[in-house]
């Protein structure tokens, strides 16, 4: 049976579905959270900025999003998180690990270790944990969703980037691909959504006072769609596809997001 897309597109499509989302406070989480709030779905954004999340839990209505303190590279916090989200509405279906952080060392030399270890921790560790308690309450139910935010720095290196960042979202990749495997014989099914260049604070800070559209520019550079931005709302309706029934069949994969960036050879461009 066909549907039309104008059917499609005002439908509810995580109706009765339950997610937490960590660094929701902000960003592409704050954006997903919004999105899936709208999209019928009863939402726990998990983050360290308590104002932002509480303000934002305010505005939507406590019955459809709450705020919980959760720093990701602490065990007890994420495992509150995930116990808080089953306590409040019964269950889990959609865990978005989407928490990250950035460095600013470019240069394998004079990187900070303290930094580069903080960033894998944030990254890479808060993902990890995030799926152990997810998975945990998921099992039982023989179902479920695990999603992470990677980047295109995923696929690639660059020395703009640099090597922390890099290789923590290298590692997310491998994480959720085996967490694919091992989970899906429960139904679970686990992917990654690799966006490049949305201008949140983490990407925009170092840009400093310059205006906005510059700085989206700058931020689209390599990109070969010529004059478009990417908006963290771009990034959250593909977290709203994978985490949708629409998406019931796709696992293990890393869904990049980066209008050609990383398809190019820039030499022969
Ligand atoms: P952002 O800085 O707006 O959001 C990140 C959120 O994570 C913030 O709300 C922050 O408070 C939270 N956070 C940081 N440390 C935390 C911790 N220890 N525990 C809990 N929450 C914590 O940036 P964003 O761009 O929305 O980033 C979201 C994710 O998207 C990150 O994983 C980032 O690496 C990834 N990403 C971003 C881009 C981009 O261009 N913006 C591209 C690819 C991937």
């Amino acid at each position: 049976m066909s549907t039309s897309s104008s059917a499609v597109s005002t439908q509810k499509r995580l109706e009765g579905k339950v997610a937490l989302i960590t660094g929701g406070a902000g960003g592409i989480g704050e954006a997903t959270a919004r999105l899936f709030v709208q999209h019928g779905a009863k939402v726990v954004i998990a983050d360290i900025q308590d104002d932002l999340g509480q303000a934002i839990s305010q505005e939507l209505g406590e019955e459809n999003i709450s705020y919980v303190h959760c720093d990701v590279t602490l065990d007890s916090d994420v495992g509150n998180a995930v116990d808080f989200a089953v306590s409040k509405h019964g269950k889990l279906d959609i865990m978005f690990n989407n928490a990250g952080i950035s460095s600013p060392d470019k240069h394998i030399v004079t990187s900070n270790d303290e930094r580069f270890k903080r960033v894998l921790d944030i990254n890479i560790f808060g993902g990890y944990l995030g799926s152990k308690h997810a998975a945990r309450v998921m099992i039982p139910a023989k179902k479920g969703c695990i999603l992470f935010t990677t980047s295109v720095w995923s696929v690639i290196g660059s020395a703009d980037v640099g090597h922390a960042y890099v290789t923590s979202k290298h590692a997310l990749v491998g994480l959720a691909k085996n967490l694919g495997v091992e989970l899906g014989q429960y139904g679970i099914r686990v992917n990654c959504i690799s966006p490049h260049g949305v201008a949140t604070p983490m990407v925009t800070r170092p840009f400093g006072n310059l205006e906005k559209e510059k700085v989206e520019e700058l931020i689209a550079m390599g990109s070969n769609l010529k004059g478009v931005v990417l908006e963290p709302e771009d990034v959250a309706q593909a977290a709203l596809y994978l985490a949708s029934d629409d998406a019931k069949y796709v696992s293990g994969l890393n869904m990049i997001i980066d209008g050609g960036y990383s398809t190019t050879n820039p030499s022969l461009s």
